[in-house]
């Protein structure tokens, strides 16, 4: 088994500011198959680049997973044409029907469609997810998460025995962490249900837009007690034992960092 982690880059603008987000892709190959956790960013191809520089097309993708429906997760999903998809169901039809709800609201409105899907979010908040909550709807397409005959349920089918899929909800509606268990040291990709190792044991909300924050909490704590290495939303892979980043990442490479175990 083979296990590549890769960061795609988006620049996002604050202000006079703008800073790079690095948006984490797990590459898992095993027997010839190649699992693809999580696409990058919606209308960006560097996912499709990163996978080039060692070799592999879009095509090359058996199965995609997504830890969760947000933008910067399921974003390249489409690219991978010749992929099984699995992702959440619940996590989806809560994306699809907010984003509607939106789009479909008047300008005035948009706080209050939020507060109906958010109940936990504060007016500032609400003001302040508005914005996003915007650009998101209009981006917006149903089938951005592939084509329909491509699509499998967590919720109803999951048909890997080497991966576990852990329901994590609390960053989003509904969110999974992949538990890699066949390799000797085993894997958790955490999504964002913990985005970066900062956040790890931490039990406290890493992100100021928690669907539910209770929930989040209880997700934490569940990742806190893995033992392995963890592969965050939005950083590098780290070992729980030592908690520091795993050596080949110590560089400034941008993307296609490969690590591995040779179990398998
Ligand atoms: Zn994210």
């Amino acid at each position: 088994m083979d296990i590549t982690h890769f960061f795609t880059y988006v620049q996002q603008n604050l202000g006079s500011e703008s800073q790079f987000i690095q948006i984490s892709s797990t590459l898992i190959q095993i027997n010839q198959v190649n699992f693809l956790i999580d696409t990058g960013l919606q209308g960006r191809t560097d996912i499709i680049y990163v996978l080039n520089k060692i070799r592999l097309s879009a095509l090359d993708i058996h199965y995609v997973l997504n830890t969760h429906i947000h933008p910067d997760h399921y974003g390249g999903n489409r690219y991978f044409q010749n992929a099984e998809i699995y992702l959440s169901e619940e996590d989806y039809l809560f994306q699809r029907d907010f984003l509607h709800a939106i789009a479909q609201a008047d300008l005035g409105q948009t706080e209050d469609a939020i507060k109906r899907f958010y109940p936990q979010f504060n007016p500032k908040q609400c003001l302040y997810f508005s914005r996003i909550a915007r650009e998101m709807a209009n981006l917006w397409e149903n089938d951005g998460i592939g084509n329909a005959e491509q699509i499998h349920y967590i919720e109803e089918d999951w048909p890997f025995d080497f991966i576990e899929a852990m329901a994590t909800p609390g960053h989003s509606f509904q969110h999974y962490c992949f538990k890699i268990l066949a390799a000797k040291n085993p894997f958790l990709v955490t999504g964002d249900a913990l985005s970066t190792k900062s956040a790890f044991q931490l039990n406290q909300l890493d992100f100021p837009y928690c669907y539910d924050a209770k929930a989040y909490l209880e997700s934490q704590q569940q990742i806190g007690k893995f033992q392995g290495i963890i592969i965050p939303g939005h950083d590098y892979p780290f070992d729980t034992k030592t908690r520091q980043y795993i050596d080949n990442y110590t560089t400034e490479e941008r993307s296609g960092v490969e690590f591995g175990d040779s179990e398998t």
